[in-house]
């Protein structure tokens, strides 16, 4: 068995054919986790209890009450609360805090008998997309230990490409599922806002987080997806299951918004990957249609100003007196200052900042007013390109991994990168990273991704679409 190719429709296969035990599955992975952990650091926590976890399963399977995802070893990222476990979203703050009880996602995952193998590595509370904001240091890029493996559920990603776990949920606010998952060379969804329930996940910026899963293939995070979905009454955003449950048609026409994929600074190779990508799904049936979206250009500055203001409302609960990292001054405004000046990293002070001032009272309508008005626009001309086409298809990110160190000292940079997954979230719209190739780098494969939106609640669509380009994408 070859715990790096095994899928989680195979695994469910094995284990309920009695062909392998739950505990073979776990000991296995755990080795290959044990092991990998030491150079790719996917992991900040490998858990004690897997081995009675594994017992749980083993007797649902032997009472014939086995689900699809009973038995199967999955990482959760470190801001998903577990009871019982740590959970610090990587950050020093919360370095030692306790989850005091289960996200909505994780009652359904226990409920369906799947395994927690351990916490995964993020950037600190989800800001950033190479997993080197995390405060206790950077995970690799199982493909090449030099690069970053993409963030912010960096560790998720490299769990799943590495055999460290058969699946892995995450946490995707403008691409930290997508884009991870592009340049490890695995499948990540980032579900329609309000489909699964964020109840239990630390909130980076509200109205945009959403969890979604990970998988070596579209079957896998899709079967993930169905176990977390559904309406959730400790959510107030979550979505009634009529609204959420629906079937789709299968698709046919993919729109191609030509002039935002050529944009500056997206590699060579990328480009010629998604064009040959496209030029397969052309083979197998699907019709392109070049579209003109203009006010995708705009993304990326709304995105950057809507994140940094929905964070510096919600990491104010952090102050180092109910909970978390303690710093003492002189009086209790010296004992905030320091708190959390100690206890945030750099990026997490940036966005606080940032934010700060555009919902400051001078700065509102020029900022944070404008950017809610273009984020309804851009929403509704998304909607009105889906009355034409079926899904929207970009490369997931400009670029394959990037090296360790590369970007960190340029925020900017680092912002650049995400321009092609944070509309999707702006929007709420769902959207899929598949793996599509690779780009040579001295001899070494770095995996390339293909992104597919799809109007909301039509996960479905995404789905048909995912494995009729796995079918044709050649390898
Ligand atoms: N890279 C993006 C950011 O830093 C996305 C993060 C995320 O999706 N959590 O905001």
């Amino acid at each position: 068995m070859d715990i790096k190719k095994l899928t989680i429709k195979e695994a469910h296969e094995l284990l309920t054919k009695k062909k392998m035990t739950v505990m073979d599955l776990v000991d296995a992975v755990l080795k290959e986790a044990n092991s990998a952990n030491k150079n790719l650091h996917a992991y900040l926590e490998i858990f004690d209890d897997t081995r009675a976890q594994a017992e749980i399963a083993q007797k649902m399977i032997d009472s014939g009450k086995a689900t699809l995802l009973t038995g199967i070893p999955l990482a959760i990222k470190d801001n998903i609360l577990i009871k019982g476990k740590i959970a610090s979203s990587a950050s020093k703050i919360l370095e030692n805090y306790r989850a005091s009880y289960d996200a909505t996602v994780i009652k359904k995952l226990r409920n369906a008998g799947a395994i927690f193998i351990g916490r995964a590595n993020m950037d600190e509370f989800a800001m950033g997309g190479s997993t080197e904001n995390s405060a206790f240091g950077v995970t690799k890029n199982p493909h090449d230990q030099t690069r970053v493996p993409g963030g912010s559920s960096g560790g998720s990603a490299v769990a799943v490409a590495a055999g460290m776990a058969l699946g892995a949920l995450g946490s995707d606010t403008g691409g930290s599922i997508r884009q991870p998952a592009s340049f490890c060379g695995v499948v990540g969804i980032k579900p329609t806002y309000g489909t699964v329930s964020r109840s239990g996940v630390m909130a980076m910026a509200s109205s945009l987080d959403q969890i979604g899963s990970f998988g070596k293939t579209v079957e896998d995070a899709e079967m993930i997806f169905d176990v977390i979905r559904g309406y959730d009454p400790m959510d107030s955003t979550s979505c009634p299951d009529v609204m959420t449950k629906i079937k789709t048609k299968k698709p046919k026409v993919i729109g191609v918004p030509v002039n935002f994929v050529r944009a500056k600074g997206v590699d060579p190779r990328v480009l010629k990957n998604f064009e040959a990508s496209l030029e397969k799904m052309k083979k197998a049936g699907y019709e392109i249609r070049e579209i003109s979206l203009p006010s995708l250009d705009y993304a990326l500055s709304v995105y950057y100003i809507l994140v940094p203001a929905e964070v510096s409302s919600n990491m104010a609960r952090f102050d180092g007196m109910r909970y978390g990292y303690h710093a003492n001054g002189t009086n209790l405004l010296e004992d905030y200052g320091l708190s959390r000046g100690e206890g945030f990293g750099r990026e997490v002070r940036r966005r606080i900042l940032l934010g700060t001032y555009v919902l400051s009272s001078g700065y509102y309508d020029a900022y944070y007013g404008r950017a809610c008005a273009l984020r309804e626009v851009l929403r509704n001309d998304l909607d009105k390109a889906f009355k034409e086409i079926d899904i929207l298809a970009t490369p997931t990110a400009p670029t394959p991994a990037y090296k360790i160190g590369e970007k960190i000292s340029d925020p900017l940079a680092m912002y650049l990168a995400d321009i092609f997954t944070v509309p999707v979230n702006i929007a709420g719209v769902p959207g899929i990273s598949i793996p599509s190739g690779f780009a040579e780098e001295k001899g070494v494969k770095l995996p390339l991704g293909i992104q597919f939106i799809a109007p909301h609640f039509s996960e479905d669509t995404l789905f048909k679409a995912g494995k009729d380009f796995e079918k044709v994408r050649g390898f």
